[in-house]
């Protein structure tokens, strides 16, 4: 038996031109053009690539994406001054500062300085509170699109163990917050594993739903996984220019109920819902 293969790439497709059509709704009856600002500091290039699918994704959506490249020299209270002014354009909706950012700026000063209602990835801290409270503003990109890809797998949450490997605030932590709320594809008992978890195999065997945000090229083997899981690889990690999972796919797809490939997975759902958040920015800000 092969596991059901979650094509987040045509979900993501899908979701993208549903969201589009939203998007010309909303732009004809209000004559607002959402607008995502993107920071791109440095020269590291998958950060330029990531940068430039999200602006093409934004483009084919409807919606205005303008690129501001600094210097890999610029200091933080340049990169402040420039979100600052962001912050203060009633033009702009969204402003999304590319991670990671170069070792002289301290990345939580500067996510912590863009305005919460325009923190489409949903780092600033009342954002996350507001999401862990279960009221969210916006939901963090990644992890929306994973649950979306769970519940699209036909995929029970109610009740079922979700293991989640890796607590970075970006991925693992906040997956688990969410897949803890009360709700739709929710209501899990969660376990977190992270570097110091002792016999993590023994806990990633006992997942209904394993999530692993690790950075590591294909670290979960199939001995690891419970027959019937659903694995979802948020990992992408380049191995001899090729791109690798989290998860060890050949190993682990005879074994899972389902399983998101890398590429094609987890990737393009965290622009659709980047997407999706800097819509709702631009409606909460055109209210
Ligand atoms: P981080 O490096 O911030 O976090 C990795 C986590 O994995 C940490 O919590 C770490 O534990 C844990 N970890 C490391 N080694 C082990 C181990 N041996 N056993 C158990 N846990 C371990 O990474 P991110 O969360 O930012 O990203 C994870 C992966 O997802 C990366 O490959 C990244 O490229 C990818 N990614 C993909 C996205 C997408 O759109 N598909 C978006 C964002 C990230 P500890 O905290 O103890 O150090």
């Amino acid at each position: 038996m092969s596991a059901q293969i979650i094509d987040g790439k045509g979900v993501a497709a899908r979701l993208r031109k549903d969201l589009g059509e939203e998007v010309s709704q909303f732009r004809e009856a209000t004559g607002v053009v959402p607008h995502l600002a993107a920071i791109l500091v440095g020269e590291d290039p998958a950060s330029a690539v990531y940068v430039r699918n999200k602006q093409r994704a934004c483009e084919k959506a409807g919606i205005k994406s303008t690129l501001h490249r600094l210097d890999a020299a610029t200091t933080q209270v340049d990169l402040l001054e420039l979100i600052s002014g962001l912050n203060g354009d009633d033009s702009v909706h969204g402003i999304l500062c590319q991670l990671p950012l170069p070792s002289q700026i301290d990345e939580t000063t500067v996510l912590d300085s863009v305005t919460p209602i325009k923190d489409v990835d949903c780092f600033h801290p009342e954002n996350v509170g507001l999401m862990v409270q279960g009221r969210p503003r916006y939901l963090p990109c990644t992890p929306a699109g994973c649950q979306r890809l769970i519940a699209e797998a036909g995929v029970e949450t109610s009740g079922a163990h979700a293991v989640i490997v890796g607590r970075s605030e970006i991925v693992g932590k906040p997956m688990g917050m969410m897949l803890v709320q009360k709700g739709d594809v929710a209501n899990a008992t969660v376990t977190y594993a992270h570097s110091r978890t002792k016999n993590l195999a023994e806990i990633t065997r006992q997942a209904d739903i394993l999530v692993a945000a690790i950075g590591k090229p294909n670290f979960i083997r199939g001995e690891m996984v419970k027959p019937g899981a659903c694995v979802i690889d948020v990992g992408i990690n380049r191995v001899d220019e090729k791109l690798v999972g989290d998860v060890d796919f050949d190993s682990v797809v005879g074994i899972a109920g389902s399983i998101t490939p890398v590429p094609g997975g987890v990737g393009p759902m965290t622009i659709a819902m980047l997407l999706q958040n800097t819509l709702t920015a631009a409606k909460l800000q055109a209210e």
